[in-house]
């Protein structure tokens, strides 16, 4: 039997689509399921996938993905690569597994719900695809996490966090519940396809694949690589979305992307600036976060957006700001709260450490230098305990990160809302704005001092937030190299050094 060419019946298989008659149109595909909103029927006429793919080719392709992933993991497993990689960067694969593996469980039901509700057949028939990438990528990620349990308990957290009242994992779960499960398609398509898939997880899967392989992590290297060659094919779902909602309702077009870009970079800023720029061994680093944020997101993402006719977020300065400064304080926020993390962080702040970030960060002396200062006065006077925040920091009602990370520390400014009685407040104008633009949609959920102040943390300090948050002895953070690295400063700086 001869089999037709792909070209000669993909657009009728991708067009698979009949007028409803048992029920009206809107019933099956209801607005606030697709997010159709203003656009007439006929303008997804013009929605047309940036590639081409049939369910024979994906499946074909995906088992030699699979297949190589799986090779590897295979022979790294017997070689026993884990005990050889340096503590410091084993927190950066911790920290993704527990961060990223239930994001992409709840990215299967996103992308299920473009195969179901999406405007056009075209969109809904790659969903399929898409959906199949997600459930691959919870796996991988589940699997590689499985082999180390043995070696650390740290990775029970790649399923175990997202159940959890971890602070970190409550800042991304609103966040993804937001604009994964909550969000129609339309606003999926711009949120995560565009902004998430498109813009920031080159960041995590590119620039975190590079670190991990100069790391000697070539297992988790190899994982991250896998998974991004499915991420950037699929995220390109987004453009034509985009561009159809572009010409029919751009004011919204503008709004989800402006709101999106930066609730994405305060977390990706949250997590991979930290794993980059302090948890990577020096000598392994290939860029600094802002070097990869600049050539990666700054210069790619703008030319993108521009071809789909969207303005740069009308925040930009304070965007461009905040990226010299954010990581740096949750770097210290984290580090200070660690007993409420489920790896270890590295401090990262030796003199070597240190020249470094000066030389990627001019004004980091001046804003983080004087703080570590005191740190490291204190480790030094064997008093270790009291570099542990005691008090719960204020945290924001939109970002769900505390208050004064997202800036240097002569920017702490205090920004709030009172919506229906109640106040909120927040970490930046920025996501202020966000809340003030539509505050039913925030206003009901609760950050971690909230909570402590509703009575629901018991007792009422740092050992029972750490109870509550569900960490145990056996995970809780502490520093990654039991503080080594500040007994070079009870020595006067050599000369040379200075
Ligand atoms: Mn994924
Ligand atoms: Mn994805």
């Amino acid at each position: 039997m001869r089999l037709l060419n792909r070209d000669d019946w993909y657009d009728i298989g991708r067009d698979l689509d009949w007028t409803l008659t048992y029920v009206d149109h809107a019933e099956a595909f209801p607005d606030s399921w697709s997010g159709n909103g203003v656009v007439p029927a006929a303008a997804w006429d013009a929605w047309d996938e940036p590639y081409r793919v049939t369910y024979h080719d994906y499946v074909s392709v995906q088992r030699e993905k699979e297949g190589g992933a799986h090779a590897v993991r295979e022979a790294l497993k017997r070689a026993n690569i884990f005990h050889k990689l340096d503590p410091a960067h084993t927190a950066s694969s911790q920290m993704h597994m527990g961060t990223t593996c239930m994001v992409e469980q709840m990215a299967i039901t996103m992308q299920s719900r473009f195969c179901r509700f999406a405007p056009t057949p075209r969109w809904r028939n790659l969903g399929v695809y898409g959906m199949l990438d997600e459930i691959r990528h919870t796996q991988l990620d589940m699997a590689f996490s499985h082999d180390l349990l043995k070696d650390d308990q740290s990775f029970d957290w790649c399923q175990k966090a997202f159940h959890s009242n971890e602070w970190a994992v409550i800042a991304i779960r609103n966040f993804f519940d937001d604009v994964m499960l909550n969000a129609d398609c339309m606003e999926a398509a711009i949120a995560t396809s565009l902004t998430v898939e498109h813009g920031f997880t080159n960041i995590q899967f590119v620039a975190l694949a590079a670190d991990a392989m100069e790391a000697g992590d070539i297992d988790f290297s190899n994982l991250l690589s896998s998974i991004q060659t499915d991420e950037s094919r699929h995220a390109q779902c987004g453009f034509p979305a985009v561009e159809i909602l572009m010409k029919h309702d751009p004011k919204r077009a503008q709004h989800i992307f402006d709101v999106s870009f930066w609730r994405s970079f305060r977390l990706f800023q949250t997590l991979t600036g930290i794993s980059m720029d302090y948890y990577t061994p020096l000598h392994q680093r290939k860029m600094s976060f802002k070097e990869f944020m600049m050539e990666w997101v700054v210069t790619q993402h703008e030319r993108t957006i521009r071809d789909v006719g969207l303005q740069k977020p009308w925040y930009w300065d304070e965007f461009l700001a905040c990226l010299d400064h954010g990581h740096h304080a949750m770097q210290l926020g984290t580090w200070m709260y660690r007993p409420t993390l489920f790896w270890n962080p590295n401090a990262g702040v030796s003199r070597a450490e240190r020249k470094w970030l000066n030389s990627k960060y001019p004004g980091w002396e001046d804003s983080w230098g004087v703080i570590w200062d005191e740190i490291i006065r204190n480790v030094n006077d064997g008093a270790a305990e009291k570099t542990v925040g005691a008090t719960l920091p204020a945290l924001c009602n939109v970002t769900h990160l505390p208050i004064g990370a997202h800036w240097d520390r002569h920017h702490v400014s205090k920004q709030m809302s009172v919506y229906k009685g109640r106040t909120y407040y927040f970490d930046s104008n920025v996501s202020k704005w966000i809340f003030d633009s539509n505050p039913e949609r925030y206003a009901g959920s609760t950050n971690v001092v909230e909570r402590f102040l509703a009575g629901q943390i018991q007792p009422m300090d740092l050992g029972g937030a750490v109870q509550w948050m569900g960490l145990t002895p056996d995970v809780m953070g502490d520093d990654a190299y039991k503080y080594r690295w500040a007994a070079e400063y009870k020595s006067p700086v050599p000369m040379a050094a200075e």
